[in-house]
């Protein structure tokens, strides 16, 4: 009918936009690159850009917070049980895989063999962080003891580096919260894994209450609505912005010709290892589930994709995954205000997979050789350490010091991966994003029984698959 034509018309035009703004951000990028342009130039030139940054993260707070409340209190406890269930189980396999996938790619490929390139120097102060520390304050986090400051939580370093190297210094700041470094980029300032947990516990409260709840529901209800309204007016901005980010971090890329040897046959190796992922992994895993068409889904969610290549953030990406979701692949509003906020915070396969083949990659510069114990370390310190990452750019880089740290690796070698990093932490994105919506997709189609049987309930037609 004419709607549906009008939605898909809109939803192609919409793709078409985001990927000539692709090309035409590589192209424009390109073009400047030889005139040299300050820094003060650059930032002015990729201005549009930092505000699409904004303009998504600022709807990012409003949205974690209503989506999950509306979410799990329009479900019976008992559903949204099962179906955290189904989603943390999911969230473990992929991720276990993906640091799988890694560790064989690395272990193959030794792109670390050889001499090292460059040595470095550093200056710590504190002793660095142990992986027990930080696992504790993983869990700490969830439990943010003061709601208001978990919206804009300032944090305290408690381990500093300054690491010098032939062309940088990298100060290397590791907080009180293992949940939030950013090493560079800008961060929103969010604990969002306390609220996340927060918001999950009000929820179940609050549909709890029945006839009681009803006016808070109400209002998460409409809180996420005009949320959604407004992604939906910045989604017109979407592909001016991607174009302004993608030639701004164009035209400031060092040389790529630095990058050969080593870090090139690691950068390789990140690259195969979230090819190997995205592309073959989680699509035979979704088409195993519901026994649909993977690639058709993942069509659908190419604009949420793109934001994340653009964006290196995959909490910024959220409001946008959401839309693709719901409009173009019709999943469940119920599954995806649940489902989505909590991946996008603690469901990261491609940090994961990069920080296990980062870590082995530094093993193999120092010549050391690991033996089974230390590649069980790094795997399940990889994982916790990509579900302690915020979702904002090149959080799992700081991350990799409990990564390294756990297995006595020296954390000043993370210098010597800085330089691809901005490009790599964009692809790991985007494999985060595609693990997220993947997800919803598969606990979706697991739970349709309970969703149906909640439909009956409560008198909806039943749903739209
Ligand atoms: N930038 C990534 C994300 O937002 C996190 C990381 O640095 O790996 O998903």
């Amino acid at each position: 009918n004419k709607e549906n034509v009008k939605g898909f018309l809109r939803h192609n035009l919409f793709v078409l936009l985001t990927i000539a703004a692709v090309a035409l951000g590589v192209l424009l990028g390109f073009a400047l690159r030889p005139h040299n342009l300050t820094i003060r130039e650059i930032r002015y030139f990729a201005f549009p850009g930092e505000l699409l940054m904004r303009m998504l993260q600022m709807l990012v707070l409003p949205l974690i917070v209503s989506s999950l409340v509306t979410g799990i209190s329009s479900l019976d406890n008992k559903a949204s049980g099962k179906m955290g269930m189904r989603a943390v189980v999911y969230y473990m396999v992929t991720t276990l895989i993906a640091v799988f996938i890694g560790i064989v790619i690395v272990m193959v490929l030794k792109p670390g063999k050889g001499h090292r390139d460059s040595p470095v120097a550093s200056s710590g102060t504190i002793e660095p962080v142990q992986a027990a520390d930080a696992f504790l304050d993983l869990i700490r986090n969830m439990f943010p003891p003061n709601l208001v400051e978990a919206c804009f939580k300032q944090y305290k370093t408690v381990y500093k580096k300054t690491i010098h190297t032939k062309n940088v210094t990298f100060a290397l700041n590791l907080t009180d919260s293992f949940n939030l470094i950013p090493v560079s980029g800008s961060s929103n300032g969010v604990n969002a894994l306390g609220l996340v947990v927060f918001s999950m516990c009000f929820g179940l409260v609050i549909g709890s209450m029945k006839q009681q709840g009803q006016a808070l529901r109400d209002f998460f209800d409409c809180l996420n609505e005009a949320i959604m309204r407004l992604v939906a007016i910045i989604i017109w901005y979407a592909p001016v912005g991607i174009l302004f980010l993608i030639a701004g971090k164009i035209v400031e890329m060092k040389n790529l010709a630095e990058v050969g040897g080593q870090l090139g046959m690691y950068t390789v190796s990140v690259i195969v290892g979230l090819l190997i992922h995205g592309l073959f992994v989680l699509p035979l895993l979704y088409f195993l589930v519901t026994r649909k068409n993977p690639y058709t889904f993942i069509a659908g969610l190419l604009q949420a994709l793109i934001t994340a290549l653009g964006t290196s953030s995959s909490s910024a990406t959220l409001p946008i995954t959401f839309r693709c979701l719901e409009e173009n692949n019709r999943v469940d509003k119920r599954v995806t205000r649940f489902v989505l906020p909590v991946g996008a915070t603690i469901n990261m396969d491609g940090t994961a997979l990069y920080e296990a083949v980062a870590a082995i990659f530094i093993a193999q510069v120092n010549d050391m050789e690991l033996n089974f114990g230390q590649i069980l370390t790094i795997s399940i310190t990889a994982t916790a350490a990509s579900i302690g990452a915020a979702g904002i750019p090149q959080a799992g880089l700081v991350t990799m010091v409990i990564v390294l740290t756990s297995v006595g690796l020296p954390t000043e070698d993370i210098t010597l991966i800085i330089a691809v990093d901005w490009f790599l932490d964009r692809l790991r994105t985007t494999t985060n994003v595609l693990g997220d919506s993947v997800g919803a997709g598969i606990v979706e189609h697991l739970s349709r029984q309970e969703l149906q049987s909640q439909d009956v309930e409560v008198g909806n037609s039943v749903i739209e698959e």
